[in-house]
């Protein structure tokens, strides 16, 4: 069995005070590997190592770190099948999502910051004949990233790639849930000849390493992708040592059909966007809005589409949903079901957790569901579920469709299917939220601005919005 250990100063080491964590396959519940169970002397060891390497790689051509970066973005390539058997042992996820969606974006988030920072170019603002001003953008320092379990390399080297790219050297916490395929990046970094300390990586629990790593004196960065709760304790540690902090939060996304719809790719979308990866992406629309008139036609075609999914073996390509994430995950999930019936609501599908008698028996499987007839007002449609559920509310006119719509807390995407140009643009403006898609969704150009409203975080990361969060604008002012 594979030990995954801490990757600190271009070393592969165990946690300095040994404990290990074990890392389970949610689809079975066996023990895949075994991981360090890190704390503050851990992070202190890496943050050190990256402080010590900064000199060195900020002081390197760009030309120089985005050939870097491309050979980790080749290695990666190179390994995709491990990589992707890996990711989907980690998370439960079928095998064929982990390679057309996992490992592929990883390779493109290395390949894009690699190309895009040489056309990153600052301001340069004319006072007349009196001076002219330009403004350097440069590294900050040591970067810390936090990311979650349900995309897991996907979401790390999403932060990794860009904060790299320009100068900065990093430490990274992947989620203890997912631990397997950062650990495999590492080995990566370490074969290509990454400088030693440029990246590190230690595991553990979010209290025990992702907290020291938020409050280390020496850490001047922190993105985070997670949970809101733990955002606002992010937010609020790094808040006393003024630290730059980019917040990627959860989300309660809308998913509007109106009557007007080309309902085939409203129905085939909407498949989607409720239950890809089990329904566990910050993007998915699980609230879906239908406008009255066409609500019986969506949900019947809806219905079957739903039903004839398949749930099950992670390496069958016939299966479209694999595990969700662990047992507490699963009886969340549940939680929320049973609350649903509570509040009135009709399970129309689904519902119910899935047993078998194989080698799943330990598994921790649902099928997907659909719900129908709660208030937007019920904690199934304000809280996030972050599992194959959805549910189904109707409306009559856009005034009422933005009502509800907005009624969240939460503000990260919204998807509007309409074939009236007019009408898409006039709605897409009213809802609050960081991403809307318009007769799409996940349809993502890395180029663009990526984060939420209200709770769903702050700030936006992407092409030049992450070269802008990476690096500390300097003013130059020059007399003539
Ligand atoms: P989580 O907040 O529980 O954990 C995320 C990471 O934070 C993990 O690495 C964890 O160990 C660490 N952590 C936990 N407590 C910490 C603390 N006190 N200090 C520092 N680090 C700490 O989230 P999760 O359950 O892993 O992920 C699911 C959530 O992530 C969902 O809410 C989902 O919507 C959100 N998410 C958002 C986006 C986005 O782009 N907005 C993308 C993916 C997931």
């Amino acid at each position: 069995m594979i030990k995954i250990q801490n990757y600190i100063n271009g070393t592969f080491i165990d946690s300095l005070s040994n404990n290990t964590l074990d890392n389970i396959n949610p689809a079975t519940g066996e023990i895949i590997n075994t991981f360090p169970n890190s704390n503050n002397k851990d992070i202190d060891l890496a943050v050190k190592s990256a402080k010590k390497a900064f000199p060195l790689w900020k002081s390197l051509t760009v030309k120089k770190r985005s050939e870097i970066l491309k050979n980790i973005a080749y290695e990666i390539k190179e390994n995709a099948e491990k990589l992707a058997v890996s990711e989907s042992l980690d998370t439960g996820k079928p095998e064929w999502l982990s390679r057309k969606m996992d490992i592929s974006r990883s390779i493109d988030n290395f390949i894009y910051f690699a190309n895009a920072i040489k056309q990153y170019s600052s301001n340069f603002n004319s006072m007349d004949e009196i001076a002219f001003n330009y403004t350097l953008r440069q590294p900050i320092g040591v970067v810390g990233c936090i990311s979650p379990w349900n995309l897991p390399l996907y979401l790390l080297t999403w932060k990794i790639a860009p904060a790299l790219v320009t100068g900065n050297t990093v430490v990274a916490k992947p989620s203890e849930l997912t631990p397997y395929t950062a650990f495999l990046l590492a080995r990566i970094c370490k074969k290509i000849n990454l400088p030693d300390g440029v990246l590190n990586i230690v595991h553990g629990i979010g209290q025990n390493a992702g907290d020291p790593l938020v409050k280390h004196k020496d850490v001047k960065v922190i993105t985070f992708t997670g949970g809101t709760k733990t955002g606002k304790i992010i937010a609020k540690k790094s808040a006393s040592e003024l630290k730059k902090v980019s917040l990627e939060l959860g989300g309660k996304n809308p998913n509007i059909i109106f009557d007007d719809a080309d309902i085939d790719l409203a129905v085939n979308t909407s498949i989607k966007s409720s239950f890809l990866n089990q329904g566990q992406i910050c993007l998915c629309g699980s609230r879906i809005l239908v406008q009255d008139s066409i609500y019986d036609d969506f949900k019947n075609r809806f219905l079957i589409k739903t039903k004839n999914m398949r749930t099950g073996d992670p390496k069958d390509k016939k299966s479209d949903l694999g595990s969700v994430i662990s047992k507490a995950h699963l009886d969340k999930i549940l939680t929320f079901i049973k609350k649903a019936k509570l509040d009135g609501g009709k399970v129309l599908c689904g519902g119910k957790q899935i047993t078998y008698k194989n080698k799943f028996k330990n598994g921790f499987f649902i099928h997907p569901t659909i719900i129908e007839g709660l208030s937007m007002k019920s904690d199934v449609n304000q809280k996030e579920i972050f599992g194959p559920v959805v549910t189904l509310t109707s409306f009559k006119d856009e005034k009422e469709l933005v009502k509800l719509a907005n009624d969240s807390k939460y503000g990260l995407s919204a998807s509007i299917f309409t074939k009236n140009i007019k009408r898409a643009h006039r709605v897409a403006s009213l809802i609050e939220a960081g991403t809307i898609w318009i007769n799409t969704w996940m349809l993502r150009d890395l180029s663009v601005p990526f984060g939420g409203m209200k709770e769903s975080g702050i700030g936006r990361e992407g092409g030049e919005s992450s070269f802008n969060f990476f690096t500390e604008p300097k003013n130059v002012c020059v007399k003539l």
